[in-house]
């Protein structure tokens, strides 16, 4: 395949990585992920916009304007011709003899990009999925969409040891958010969800979501919320970019939700997909 090497076009094999690249020793750099319906990448600007975010946090510069990026992007796509599936890209600080601080003199940033194809609607759970609830033990900036993700990684895989699809996270009781999506419950027809601060990472699709509740007149509630909230929810769901929206039917060994996918979830979804398939023949 081809991948996108700062502003050139290279093949896979081609892509290396430097031993002194502060990504690689620090996990100092951000990352995006996007989904790509019909060869078009899907809420583009928004994804942008949130690269730009944690670079600014990171006091990070990218390499060339986010015009010229998705450009690129659509570059990728086209040389890969790919039709579905997923755009990843990442910008580290560079490679530099390894010290902790920032580098004295500007070097290069290394911006890599490349795709994934999967069938027209993979990694969709309309039927709903099992949750595993586990200590949150991340960094205080989990805004920020950086690289560094083993609190992540170990509470997934924890999560894939117990059977379950995912982890929902706490912190001393208050949910949080996924290993790798943003968290929804319902309650008394209220769409409740973490209020978007340093403890979540605001994700595209959860912003999308907000969208779609209040263009349905679902009424929506930015609170935090606790595990015993959630396990008394009427309705719960995950969404991301790889999951869209994906009922929670079981957490560890409790049925939640009455065990199937409730109505205001089904509404978002649908809405949801309706959405996608016009971005699609548009
Ligand atoms: N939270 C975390 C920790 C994530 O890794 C992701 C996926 N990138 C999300 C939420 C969802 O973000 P998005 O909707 O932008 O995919």
């Amino acid at each position: 395949s081809t991948i996108l090497y700062n502003d050139r076009f290279i093949d896979r094999s081609q892509g290396k990585v430097d031993m002194e690249d502060r990504g690689y020793q620090f996990g100092d750099g951000i990352y995006e992920a996007l989904r790509v319906y019909n060869g078009k990448m899907f809420l583009l600007d928004l994804h942008m916009k949130r690269l730009e975010r944690s670079a600014r946090e990171l006091r990070l510069a990218l390499p060339y304007a986010t015009d010229h990026l998705a450009e690129n992007l659509d570059k990728l796509i086209k040389e890969n011709a790919m039709d579905y599936g997923y755009v990843y890209f990442q910008i580290t600080r560079g490679a530099i003899a390894r010290k902790h601080r920032f580098p004295e003199q500007p070097i290069d940033t290394v911006l890599t990009a490349s795709v994934e194809a999967t069938d027209k609607d993979e990694d969709l759970h309309a039927d709903g999925i099992k949750v595993s609830l586990l200590d949150d033990i991340r960094w205080l900036r989990c805004d920020i969409k950086t690289l560094n993700l083993l609190g992540n990684v170990l509470a997934n895989q924890e999560a894939f040891e117990r059977g379950a699809a995912d982890a929902i996270l706490h912190r001393d009781g208050v949910v949080t958010e996924g290993t790798t999506c943003n968290v929804f419950m319902v309650k008394d027809g209220v769409l409740i969800t973490h209020p978007a601060d340093h403890f979540i990472l605001n994700g595209i699709t959860r912003i999308f979501v907000l969208q779609l509740a209040e263009r349905l007149g679902i009424p929506v509630d930015e609170r935090t919320y606790t595990t015993a909230e959630l396990l008394a929810a009427d309705e719960v769901f995950l969404t991301s970019t790889g999951v869209r929206v994906t009922p929670v039917l079981q957490i560890d060994d409790r049925q939640v939700a009455g065990g199937k996918p409730g109505p205001i979830t089904n509404r978002l979804l649908e809405a949801f997909n309706q959405d996608v398939e016009q971005f699609v023949t548009a």
